[in-house]
């Protein structure tokens, strides 16, 4: 690996305990591979593996498997994320009360590492709103979102600015803001090639317009959870002063286990507390985390008027057949697809609809002929199937031939029709059962390329 710029180097001696050589011997290290489980697709394949002190279902892996040939990854059974970034949890915990239905936005949410451990927090009443401003990054997102297979989340592709049309709405913002990456050079090495000052300056003044374009909607008292993967103290901790003298922001206060070697820091102007994750103190890469409230002084605009609830014309006998609770859903069509919300969020991600540049709300479920259901990619992912839907186990070698979308050797079943392709009991995706062969409904664009 090059070396870790001076520069950088001569700000982290400014900080009380830095062990630099300990940091330099880190950076000539592997970094760790590590993997959060989805809790709503249960699987044993990693536990014996070491757990991550500060979040429960997250594993470090002793070596970093081909995820590309693990149809559990596919199944989305399991997120491979950086270790620091799940401490996200915590904070959550700490600031927030979960019980409570929440509206939570995850602003720079591709390719969907928070977003999808958020929605693993939430309760069913609770909406997220997971945003990624690029719009291949966000196309991303969604594929991920859908493999994760949660119901209350609204994918949107829209610009910061754009959220001030929901003015004290969400309860949470989550802004994982884009960074000058020098917590990554171990992870990333092309973060280390283009790291130089002013970069890390324009990432300053860039995560400053993003947090003032957002502020307006979050709710007074709400609380906004910030993360960067930088070491830079302006891109930190000097974020959180500048949040506090131009928004009025209150820092919100906790304490961590010592254990976890986690270091807590204060900024220089309010001593406001923040988070920082060095990767020669534990395992983990580098990352910086603080929470902020917004005090309730703010004026609370109504918000537009809810929007009237369409009637459809959709045939939920078919729905009954494929759902396993098709009365908490209320269905749409949306082109010629139909998409199933909670009934309890249906205002909610209908409003937003009507806000914002949405390209993934709820499940979609399939298209509808006059007799049956053409389930979409989205139902086999989901949750929401009925327990009755037609299943067939592949083998490890179909599993990955199913996932390449190339034919299925010796597959045999003795039933025709609609048929949910498993491995491990978790759903991959559909296929149609004919005959005498199968037709394969694996999505063209997620397959296995190599
Ligand atoms: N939260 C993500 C996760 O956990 O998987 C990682 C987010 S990454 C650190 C920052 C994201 O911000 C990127 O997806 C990037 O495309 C997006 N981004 C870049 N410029 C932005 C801007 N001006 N406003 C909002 N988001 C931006």
């Amino acid at each position: 690996m090059n070396k870790v710029p001076e520069s950088l180097l001569a700000e982290l001696r400014l900080q009380q305990g830095f062990d630099e050589i300990a940091f330099l011997q880190a950076h000539q290290q592997s970094p760790n591979t590590s993997i959060r489980l989805n809790p709503k697709k249960k699987i044993s394949e990693f536990e014996n593996e070491k757990k991550i002190a500060w979040y429960e279902n997250g594993f470090y892996l002793k070596e970093r498997p081909s995820f590309t040939y693990d149809p559990l990854f596919h199944a989305g059974c399991y997120y491979v994320q950086e270790a620091s970034s799940m401490f996200l949890e915590f904070v959550l915990k700490q600031s927030v009360d979960l019980l409570q239905s929440l509206k939570v936005l995850d602003l720079c949410a591709a390719p969907g590492g928070k977003s999808t451990l958020i929605a693993s927090l939430l309760n069913e009443n609770s909406l997220l709103v997971s945003n990624e401003v690029i719009k291949n990054r966000a196309t991303i997102l969604k594929e991920n979102i859908t493999k994760w297979g949660s119901e209350n989340v609204l994918v949107t592709n829209n610009d910061p600015k754009h959220f001030e049309r929901l003015e004290n709405y969400f309860d949470v913002l989550v802004i994982d803001a884009p960074c000058s990456g020098s917590g990554l050079f171990r992870k990333e090495p092309e973060y280390l090639n283009e790291w130089n000052d002013n970069l890390v300056n324009l990432c300053s003044q860039r995560q400053q317009r993003i947090l003032a374009d957002v502020w307006k909607c979050l709710k007074p008292n709400g609380v906004l959870i910030y993360s960067t993967c930088s070491f830079s103290e302006s891109e930190n901790e000097a974020i959180a002063d500048w949040m506090i003298d131009e928004l009025q922001a209150e820092n919100i206060s906790f304490n961590v286990p010592t254990e976890w070697n986690i270091v807590s820091t204060e900024s220089k102007k309010y001593k406001a507390k923040g988070f920082r994750f060095y990767p020669h103190l534990l395992q983990g890469e580098g990352f910086f985390c603080c929470a902020m409230r917004k005090q309730n002084d703010a004026f609370e605009k109504p918000r537009l008027k809810k929007s009237k609830q369409k009637t459809s014309s959709i045939n939920k006998a078919i729905l009954n057949n494929w759902l396993k609770d098709a009365d908490k859903y209320e269905f749409q069509p949306k082109n010629e697809f139909i998409i199933a919300q909670p009934k309890s969020l249906i205002d909610e991600m209908e409003f937003i609809s009507s806000q914002l540049n949405v390209i993934k709300s709820g499940i979609c479920v399939g298209q509808l002929t006059h007799k049956d259901l053409i389930p979409d990619h989205e139902l086999a992912l989901s949750t929401m199937l009925s327990d009755s839907i037609q299943k067939a186990e592949l083998s490890y070698e179909q599993a990955i031939q199913y996932l390449k979308k190339e034919d299925i050797k010796d597959f045999s079943f003795d039933k025709t029709g609609w048929t949910l392709m498993q491995y491990q009991n978790q759903n991959l995706g559909w296929a149609k059962v004919l005959p005498n062969r199968l037709n394969n409904y694996y999505p063209m664009n997620g397959r296995i390329l190599k």
